[in-house]
């Protein structure tokens, strides 16, 4: 007789570059609005506003060539974003410390259904239905951070089938990695197998289906998807 009443769902795993092992991932946490000038294209002043999180479902990262266009919305943007994967966590952790809990780094983007996110925001509802969706968050592999620069500062850059789009350095982010790893772990336990998802810089934007989106971060590598 088997443990699991039911057969128990395969772990989200990813790869990571330069090995066959794989990252498993437990939460996956997303600040929003942490670049000023998207904060200020969303209607809001990035000067009075603490940092808020909300969360995607480890299964909707994926490691795919392509983005399947989701149901239920007409206006399905991009965010490039850096992601942080986690090897170990804890509560109240210092700013100070917060770098050593990471494991590595990877190009990643929070796809949203701008619509239903737009409507949960008026109704004052969650975001999950624009923002946990199936596939909603497309990854490379991790790179361990010992094979990275600081990532502290690098150009961020998104193109749409070639035409610029979003062009920010990290070093624009409102609240830093440490910063936000401490202020996560005040809130919540953070644990080995998180992964973050620090925001985006402005110029984010609609897709169509045939788009073909290349996310850049100094020094890791480059996420490319077509829209299906
Ligand atoms: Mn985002």
């Amino acid at each position: 007789m088997s443990e699991f009443v039911i057969e128990p769902p395969r772990p989200a795993t990813l790869p990571v570059k330069g090995t066959d092992s794989r990252f498993p991932v437990r939460r996956v946490y997303c600040i929003g609005r942490n670049y000023a000038a998207h904060a200020v294209e969303m209607g809001h002043d990035p000067d009075k506003e603490p940092p808020f999180f909300f969360q995607k479902n480890p299964d909707n990262l994926i490691v795919s060539k392509e983005f399947p266009y989701p149901a239920k919305s007409e206006d399905v943007h991009y965010e490039a974003e850096m992601a942080v994967a986690l090897k170990s966590g804890g509560t109240n952790i210092p700013v100070a410390d917060a770098l050593a809990h990471v494991y590595g780094y990877a190009t990643a983007l929070d796809m949203t259904r701008r619509d239903l996110q737009g409507e949960a925001k008026k109704m004052g509802r969650p975001w999950e239905i624009g923002k946990a969706f199936e596939k909603s968050a497309p990854i490379t592999a991790i790179v361990p951070a010992e094979d990275c620069p600081s990532m502290d500062s690098g150009s961020v850059k998104l193109t749409q089938n070639g035409d610029l789009k979003q062009d920010g350095d990290l070093n624009q982010m409102i609240w830093k990695v440490p910063e936000m790893i401490s202020y996560l772990s005040d809130h919540f336990e953070l644990a080995a197998g998180d992964v973050i998802l620090t925001g985006t810089p402005a110029g984010v934007g609609p897709v169509s289906r045939g788009d073909k989106l290349v996310v850049t971060v100094d020094g890791l590598p480059s996420l490319e998807v077509t829209v299906v």
